[in-house]
């Protein structure tokens, strides 16, 4: 199996309810690696800007209001099979479907305020670290 990079948010939900460390200590013992972490509060631009490829959906203006309302810890992963691993232990976008163990089963509030971000595919991984880290941000 490749090792892989992802990127990872942990949303304003989380950030508020101080989860910053208990979602980076499920994330490390699912086998991934933080290779990169920050602490940003996106404007309004910076989220619509981010979430462009949902802009037909319904819950747009809802998500970049969010995701705008505080501060958010964006990061990299690393490890194998890191896109997937990652998206595993995210669990459901709802959490009232989530797995038992996972982040949103255990974290998340709602489908809206769902506690973390994961890239779903190698093509949005590398678009979404790019958009966060500049290289030399990213330390393996
Ligand atoms: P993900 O890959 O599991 O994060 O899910 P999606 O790519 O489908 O959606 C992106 C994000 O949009 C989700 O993580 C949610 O924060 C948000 N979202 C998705 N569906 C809804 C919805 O029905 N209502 C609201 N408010 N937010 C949603």
């Amino acid at each position: 199996m490749a090792i892989e990079r992802t990127f990872s948010m942990i949303k304003p939900d989380a950030t508020r309810r101080n989860l910053t460390g208990a979602i980076t200590a499920m994330l490390e013992e699912a086998g991934l690696r933080v290779v990169a972490s920050k602490r940003v509060w996106m404007s309004r631009r910076e989220a619509e800007g981010f979430y462009a490829v949902h802009k037909e959906r319904p819950f747009f203006d809802e998500l970049c209001e969010f995701m705008s309302s505080g501060p958010t810890v964006v990061q990299v992963l690393e490890g194998e099979n890191a896109i997937a691993k990652n998206r595993e232990v995210m669990g459901a976008t709802n959490p009232a479907d989530a797995a038992d163990g996972t982040i949103r089963k255990v974290h998340a509030r709602s489908i809206g305020e769902n506690s973390v971000h994961g890239s779903d595919a190698p093509a949005t991984a590398a678009q979404e670290i790019k958009y966060w880290f500049s290289d030399i941000e990213v330390v393996g």
